[in-house]
């Protein structure tokens, strides 16, 4: 069996096609499908997690999810909270059954069952970007959405050990167009007040807070 190669891409599939699909512009789209995934990973956990033995043996084993997972399902827009209503009633039980004891109530404090559907839609996306690289649609669906965050970059140059020109140029436009920008703040702070605010834009003024989003990806929300 030979190695993956530049010139075998694998074959397309539906995953590939929904990845292409769903690009925006202005957003990593390996945060954005891994993002997409764990809202339908969420959807199922709170319909169905009555009914999902595993899960609910998973869920009691981890003592529920982790902070940040709770905080991220507490923060759900727009869904009903029935199925996280059920999912925190079952560990107020355990904590009030462990202080009735005596005992200290058991939480999460390590990796949940969130965070490891996380790590697996994250690695499948990432997985499709290195597989398509050299694949036309692949192309124009990363370009379309401005490239990738430097984490995400960093994870795929992990990957792939060559990555084509068009790919690297576009991420280093990308850093090279953010750093300008903070360059120009900085010098603007040598000027007076008025000065200053004569030659910010807008866009100058609050460049500095997308540099989370460049790096990490937007923040996580279910
Ligand atoms: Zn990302
Ligand atoms: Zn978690």
């Amino acid at each position: 069996m030979f190695a993956k190669t530049a010139l075998s891409p694998p074959e397309k599939h539906l995953p590939y096609f929904k990845f292409i699909k769903a690009v925006r512009p202005g957003t990593c789209p390996v945060c954005d499908r891994t993002t997409q995934a764990m809202g339908e990973w969420f959807d199922n956990l709170l319909d169905e997690s009555a009914n999902d033995r595993p899960l609910r043996k998973r869920l009691d084993e981890d003592s529920g999810l982790c902070a940040d997972h709770t905080r991220r399902l507490c923060a759900m827009p727009d869904r009903d909270g029935l199925g996280a209503a059920v999912l925190f009633r079952r560990r107020l039980e355990l904590a009030l059954e462990a202080l009735d004891r005596g005992k200290a109530p058991r939480l999460n404090t390590g990796r949940c069952a969130a965070c490891d559907e996380e790590s697996g839609a994250e690695n499948r996306n990432l997985g499709l970007v290195a597989d398509f690289l050299d694949d036309e649609g692949m192309r124009a669906a990363i370009v379309a959405s401005g490239g990738l965050c430097l984490g995400h970059l960093a994870a795929l140059m992990g990957r792939r050990k060559f990555l084509p020109a068009w790919f690297l140029d576009l991420h280093r436009e990308r850093s090279a167009a953010l750093h300008g920008t903070l360059v120009r703040y900085i010098d603007s702070y040598r000027l007076s007040t008025e000065e200053r605010r004569a030659a910010q834009t807008e866009e100058d003024e609050v460049a500095w807070r997308s540099f989370a989003g460049h790096v990490h990806g937007p923040a996580r929300r279910v």
